[in-house]
C-alpha cells in the first residue's frame, strides 16, 4: 500500500512538537490555498463561482481570514459560526447561512449580517412574518426526497433525510418571495456526502440546474443564486484518488451549456468544508504506552476528545510513524487513546511499522470535522490548533483546552482553589 506524504520535513514537525508539546492539530495553509485555487480554476468558466467554507468543519477564524483572502466566503449554520464570520470580516452575501430548527435570535443575526438566508422549511416562512423580516437575500432548501435514486451512507437517503422541502413547497416558497419583492431568490440542496465520484456530483448539479429551470417557467422567476451544498469527498486511504476537480468543472460547464441558457448572471456554488481543509491537517500525537494482551496496543496522548470519526463512523483515517515510513510495516497494532470507551481507536488491527514509546504518531486527514466535533466525555480535555503559513511561519491558532476551561460552567467555587493548586 502506497504511503501518505507529508508536507512538512521531519525536523519542522519534532520542532513544533518539542517547542508546544503534542498533542496538537497542524494546517497546511499552503496545501488548503493550492486546492481551493484549484477548485475556483476548475469553475472559472462561470461569470460567478463562488465557494462558500462550510465553517463546522474547522471553526477557526485564522483558517477562515485565510480563506476569505482567497474570495472564500462561510456556510454557517449556528450564532457561534456567524459571529466567527463576522470577526474575520465575511458579511453579507460572502455568508449564507443554512440552518434547521433555527432558534429566533439566529435568523435576526442573519439578517443583520445581510446573509444569504436558507430556508430549510416552509414552515420558516411562518417565523419570517412572526419575526417581520424580509431578507434582502433568500434561499431555499430542496430535498428531491425519492426523486432521487442514490442514497449515502453519511446522510442516507434523502427521504429519510430531515433537511429541506418538497418540490412543491419549495415553489410556494418561491412565490412567496417573489411576492414579497424580495430580488434575489436562491436554491440549495445538500444530498450527498464525502463522494468521490463524478457522477454523484454532477448529479446534484443538473438536479438544480432543473429545479432553477422549473422556478423560471412556472414563476417568471430566474434565481440569482444555485447552492450545490457540500459533500465533494478525499481520499481517506492511500488507495483513494482525489475527487477529479478539473473534470467536474468541465461536466459541470456541459450542463450549465446544455440548461442554463439565460442564467448567465446566477451565482453556482458549493459550500464545501471537507475537501477544503481535511486533507490538509494533521493530528501530532505521541506513543506513550505499549500494551500487550491479545492483541498489541498503543497508547497516545490524543484521544476522542480530538478525533471522533473512527469512533463514531469507524471512519478511517491514515497513519504513519514519524521518521519510519521507510520500515517495513511488519506490527499490528490498535492505536488508542485513554477515554473509557472502547471505541476511543484512531486505528483497529493497523499495519504498521514497530512503534517505541516518544515516536511521534501522524494522523492523518483530521483537518475537518477533527478538533470541530470533539468533546469532553471523561473529563478529556481538547487540543490546540497550530498553522504552518505559507511563508513557512508556525502560529498556534488554538492554545490547549485547560481544567479551568471545563470547569468554567461549573457553580462550585472550591473546584476551582483545587484546579489552581494542581496548576502550581
Ligand atoms: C456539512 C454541510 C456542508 C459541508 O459538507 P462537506 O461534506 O463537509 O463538504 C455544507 N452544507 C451544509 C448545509 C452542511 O450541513
Amino acid at each position: 500500500m502506497s504511503e501518505k506524504k507529508l508536507p512538512f520535513s521531519e525536523e519542522l514537525v519534532r520542532e513544533i512538537a518539542a517547542v508546544y508539546g503534542t498533542p496538537f492539530h497542524l494546517y497546511d495553509e499552503k496545501g488548503i490555498s493550492d486546492n481551493v485555487k484549484r477548485l475556483q480554476k476548475a469553475f472559472s468558466w462561470s461569470s460567478d463561482f463562488h465557494e462558500y467554507f462550510a465553517v463546522k468543519a474547522t471553526p477557526n477564524p485564522w483558517i477562515m481570514k485565510s480563506l476569505k483572502k482567497l474570495g472564500v466566503g462561510a456556510d454557517c449554520s449556528s450564532m457561534a459560526e456567524l459571529i466567527l464570520a463576522e470577526t474575520v470580516g465575511i458579511t453579507g452575501e460572502e455568508i449564507v447561512f443554512s440552518s434547521n430548527d433555527t432558534p429566533d435570535e439566529e435568523f435576526l443575526k442573519a439578517h443583520e449580517l445581510g446573509a444569504i438566508i436558507n430556508l430549510d422549511d416552509i414552515s420558516n416562512l411562518d417565523d419570517m412574518e412572526r419575526l417581520h423580516l424580509v431578507p434582502k437575500r433568500i434561499c431555499f432548501r430542496y430535498n428531491p426526497g425519492p426523486d432521487l435514486a442514490r442514497g449515502n451512507a453519511i446522510i442516507g437517503t434523502p427521504q429519510e433525510a430531515k433537511y429541506g422541502m418538497t418540490r412543491e413547497q419549495l415553489l410556494k416558497c418561491v412565490a412567496w418571495a417573489k411576492n414579497k419583492g424580495i430580488g434575489y431568490i436562491g436554491i440549495h440542496t445538500m444530498v450527498i456526502s464525502a463522494e468521490l465520484e463524478l457522477p454523484g456530483l454532477l448529479g446534484t448539479i443538473s438536479m438544480m440546474f432543473d429545479l432553477a429551470n422549473e422556478i423560471r417557467n412556472t414563476h417568471g422567476v430566474t434565481v440569482s443564486f444555485i447552492d450545490f451544498g457540500g459533500g465533494i469527498g478525499i481520499p481517506y486511504r492511500p488507495e483513494q484518488e482525489p475527487v477529479d476537480l478539473e473534470g467536474l468543472g468541465e461536466g459541470a460547464k456541459k450542463l450549465f451549456e446544455e440548461k442554463m441558457r439565460g442564467f448567465e448572471n446566477t451565482r453556482i456554488c458549493f459550500e464545501c468544508g471537507r475537501m477544503i481543509t481535511g486533507p490538509y491537517g494533521y493530528l501530532v500525537t505521541k506513543a506513550i504506552h505499549y500494551k500487550n494482551i491479545y492483541r498489541d496496543y498503543i497508547g497516545v496522548d490524543a484521544c476522542m476528545a480530538d478525533l471522533m470519526r473512527p469512533g463514531i463512523y469507524g471512519a478511517y483515517h491514515h497513519v504513519s510513524v514519524l521518521g519510519k515510513g521507510n520500515l517495513p510495516k511488519n506490527k499490528i497494532y490498535d492505536v488508542v487513546g485513554s477515554l473509557c470507551e472502547n471505541s476511543d481507536k484512531f486505528a483497529i488491527q493497523r499495519e504498521l511499522p514497530e512503534i517505541e514509546m516518544g515516536d511521534l504518531i501522524i494522523i492523518h486527514d483530521t483537518g475537518a470535522h477533527g478538533h470541530s466535533m470533539g468533546y469532553n466525555y471523561n473529563g478529556r480535555l481538547r487540543h490546540q490548533e497550530i498553522m504552518v503559513h505559507e511563508d513557512g511561519t508556525v502560529q498556534q491558532i488554538r492554545r490547549n483546552e485547560t481544567l479551568h476551561d471545563l470547569f468554567a460552567t461549573l457553580t462550585y467555587p472550591e473546584l476551582h482553589e483545587n484546579v489552581d493548586k494542581l496548576e502550581k
